[in-house]
């Protein structure tokens, strides 16, 4: 079966999937990430810029106020929740384009299946961030 299935190149199980990080065509078909590994790095390192530069600049009642949300939350929540306790430290919502970074790098459910369509619905732990 395992044979057959690699000698499909046209098949369903044999469709490529390049990467969705913009102009990469890196194929992630065997990866858990819909991401190559470069740019799975690439969204990892823009989401702990985006978290140091949120925690350098709240004030730290704004910050234990935050921590206390995600601990009743045991750290979980969708990317949507994540962007409404955010609103008191940055202006704007966040960007598809940060809760893509941000999903990559904190996803609860690791297989991309498992996963709900929009960013937005997606679970993420952020526990990394306090520990
Ligand atoms: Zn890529």
């Amino acid at each position: 079966m395992e044979q057959y299935y690699f000698r499909q190149p046209n098949g369903k199980l044999g469709k490529s999937a390049p990467c969705l990080y913009p102009q990469c065509f890196e194929n992630t078909q065997f990866s858990r990430s819909p991401y190559c590994s470069l740019h799975q790095k690439v969204l990892k390192n823009q989401t702990m810029d985006l978290f140091n530069s949120i925690s350098s600049k709240a004030d730290k009642k704004q910050w234990e106020l935050l921590t206390y949300e995600l601990i009743k939350r045991k750290y979980t929540c969708t990317c949507q929740e994540l962007s409404n306790l955010l609103k008191h430290f940055i202006t704007e919502k966040l960007a598809r384009s940060q809760m893509d970074a941000i999903w990559e790098t904190f996803k609860v459910n690791k297989n991309v299946e498992e996963n709900a369509e929009l960013v937005e619905d997606r679970l993420v732990n952020v526990k990394p961030l306090f520990s």
